[in-house]
């Protein structure tokens, strides 16, 4: 039986819930669909990252689209996690305490924001869910080739659940992660089988690129049950990358990548190089093994401690 905000969810039908975030003056939007039969309950969120849009855009796309007549279960679809960010075009943090609310789960009650849209985000949403679909993409000074993560540090069975889920959507590369605070990380430890999807970034994208997330997620439903009648997507061969590696500025500079998400290289290849105004190298990244860039950041302009790319064997 399923409640959100102490609202009992009926069968066969369709509702939109302003959930509260606990102890704070914000609301966060949720859809929830349940069908007449029975079946798993799946979450699906989107603005954990507020300003990473086409995640957004892609769970209002499926939430408008699927009837009570559709499915098998409950979708419980949580719009924007992270609305503040999403309406002020802001990078990877909650601008009321510029923390990013994907390393603060299992959140606080007494807490900032962030922990508290992740408590409430625990408690209300999380907790109910057998199957837990995280939408992100690029940051706005960011570029992703598209990919899933599935969470590695789980019971093996919710691993292995999460990693067939990862299959489902169909992407060219999965990736095992290693993460705990994460929000589906922190799923999985629960018990609860749990993917991240990313595509695109920069604020923006082409119809093309929503479409092909949006077929991405229904696989992950069709997968588990839930959609009655959608195709499984093609099962191209998926790669799966064990270990990534996650290279930050060591200062304040400019950014000059030489690679583009997607791409691949060989190991002691140069993927880019921080330099000051003067074009003096402040740093310069070179690939530890022949691998492949999974993402980096685009826009020239970066401070200490910035992500500049991120790749995987
Ligand atoms: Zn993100």
């Amino acid at each position: 039986m399923c409640y959100i905000n102490n609202l009992k969810l009926e069968k066969g039908s369709k509702q939109n819930i302003m959930l509260p975030v606990v102890n704070y003056d914000l609301e966060l939007p949720v859809c929830v669909i349940k069908g007449e039969e029975g079946g798993p309950v799946v979450l699906i969120s989107a603005g954990v990252h507020g300003a990473e849009y086409i995640g957004i855009e892609t769970a209002i796309t499926i939430s408008r689209e699927l009837k009570p007549a559709d499915i098998k279960g409950t979708i419980l679809f949580l719009l924007v996690a992270n609305p503040t960010a999403a309406h002020s075009y802001t990078r990877r943090f909650v601008p009321e305490d510029g923390k990013n609310l994907n390393r603060m789960f299992p959140g606080k009650k007494e807490g900032t924001l962030s922990e508290k849209i992740a408590y409430t985000m625990e408690k209300e949403l999380q907790s109910q869910a057998d199957y837990y679909i995280d939408l992100h993409s690029g940051d706005t000074s960011e570029r992703v080739m598209s990919f899933v993560y599935y969470a590695g540090v789980a019971k093996e069975e919710v691993s292995k659940r999460s990693r067939l889920m990862a299959e489902a959507t169909g992407m060219a590369v999965r990736v095992k992660s290693n993460a705990t605070t994460g929000s589906y990380n922190y799923a999985a430890i629960q018990g609860v089988p749990s993917i991240l999807m990313e595509r695109g970034g920069q604020g923006a994208f082409q119809p093309e690129e929503l479409e092909s997330y949006r077929q991405e997620v229904k696989g992950v439903l069709a997968h588990l049950g839930v959609l009655k009648e959608v195709p499984l997507p093609e099962n191209q061969a998926q790669k799966e990358i064990l270990t990534a590696i996650y290279i930050d500025s060591e200062s304040q500079g400019f950014w000059y990548p030489t690679k583009q998400p997607g791409d691949s290289f060989v190991q002691g290849e140069l993927l880019g190089s921080v330099k000051d105004v003067w074009g003096n190298e402040l740093q310069a990244v070179y690939g530890e093994y022949d691998g492949i860039v999974l993402y980096e950041t685009v826009s020239m302009g970066i401070g200490e401690g910035d992500s500049l790319i991120a790749y995987g064997k």
